[in-house]
């Protein structure tokens, strides 16, 4: 299965149309590549009505004429800013939207003075990430299988989780694993946290060695031809006391009313509040310092954004995380995510390490 590169443009086109764009300057990396295949670390795309323009620099023209389709691939002799303005300036292009989400204020300027009078920059941040909300069947197959790889690997490491292991070491195996079972990276770094450690959200490995009676953190993800899963797991170390029960069972069932929530039609801020509503329950809420999740794709944190108050209305196609969590200074914290796809007749959960069996005696 191919990506839908000409499909992708012509939705594009027609969203600048709507919205009496000339052109979009597409210049952030993800968005380049979903709307070209072209997989290089640095590029400019300019997509309009009639023509779609590639903008490299020499070290990438070879891989950008291998990869890129639906596009002119044009080698810049210059900064990728200036050939994109002095492409401007001959186009007839008037409106040019910016994909100024992620565009720093220094090139918004250098743009602004290569094009001089002669088109009128516009602010089009999040059209392309609006569009890469929903997930096409391609993209769709390779977050499941990043997701699949997750788990699988989640499970051999468990494995290795006992009293003297490293948080680092575990973190590496988890690296190491991902790779050997086909993964190109790591979405981000591995979290592996434990004991007091584990209270914080997003503590890196270090090189404290796991003890008994204590919580571990691991939060995970593969990348597959550049899309990413994402996937949290707590285990208890030794016997858990009626507290360490008390929150994990607390996260457990936060998590399930979580998952049942993200349906189509809901609002991401609805699926939140259903998380927190089931954490204060047990007074647990207070607890939970972070959104309850985001969606993933070609980046491991993009839109939406499951959080307090949030309006976007979740769609069939979306891919998005739950994670609650409750952190307890001192003490320890537990949390729970999986990568959830939506289907139109619901939740379909893609990672698929189990829950239940979070005792290491
Ligand atoms: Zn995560
Ligand atoms: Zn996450």
């Amino acid at each position: 299965m191919e990506a839908p590169i000409s499909t992708r443009q012509a939705r594009l086109r027609s969203l600048l149309k709507a919205r009496k764009l000339d052109h979009l300057l597409i210049t952030h990396i993800p968005n380049v590549y979903y709307l070209t295949g072209f997989r290089g670390s640095a590029g400019m795309a300019l997509l309009g009505e009639g023509d779609a323009v590639l903008f490299v620099d020499p070290r990438y023209t070879l891989q950008a004429k291998d990869q890129a389709r639906g596009v002119e691939v044009t080698e810049a002799k210059q900064r990728l800013i200036e050939a994109v303005g002095g492409w401007l300036k001959t186009s007839k292009a008037k409106e040019v939207g910016c994909d100024d989400s992620s565009l720093s204020y220094a090139t918004w300027r250098a743009l602004q003075q290569a094009v001089g009078r002669r088109c009128r920059l516009r602010s089009a941040g999040g059209l392309v990430e609006g569009m890469r909300m929903v997930k096409d069947p391609f993209e769709l197959g390779l977050i499941r299988r990043a997701a699949l790889l997750t788990s699988e690997v989640f499970e051999d490491v468990r494995r290795l989780v006992k009293p003297g292991a490293s948080e680092m070491d575990l973190a590496t195996e988890i690296e190491y694993r991902l790779k050997r079972k086909g993964a190109e990276g790591v979405a981000f770094e591995s979290i592996v946290a434990s004991g007091p450690r584990s209270a914080l959200p997003h503590a890196r490995a270090s090189s404290k060695l796991l003890k008994k009676n204590e919580f571990v953190i691991f939060d995970l993800g593969a990348i597959i031809s550049g899309y990413a899963a994402d996937m949290t797991r707590t285990l208890y170390l030794g016997t858990p006391d009626t507290r360490a029960r008390r929150i994990y069972q607390a996260v457990f069932d936060a998590e399930k009313t979580g998952i049942k929530a993200v349906r189509p039609g809901t609002r991401a801020g609805a699926v939140d509040a259903t998380v927190r509503r089931s954490l204060a329950r047990r007074r647990l809420d207070e607890y939970f310092t972070h959104s309850t999740g985001h969606g993933v794709g070609l980046e491991v944190h993009e839109k939406p954004r499951l959080g307090r108050g949030d309006k976007q209305r979740l769609d069939p196609g979306f891919v998005v995380t739950v994670e609650p969590g409750v952190y307890l200074e001192g003490f320890g914290g537990v949390r729970v995510e999986d990568t959830v796809a939506i289907g139109k007749d619901g939740p379909e959960v893609l990672t698929s390490s189990p829950k239940e069996d979070w005792i290491i005696p």
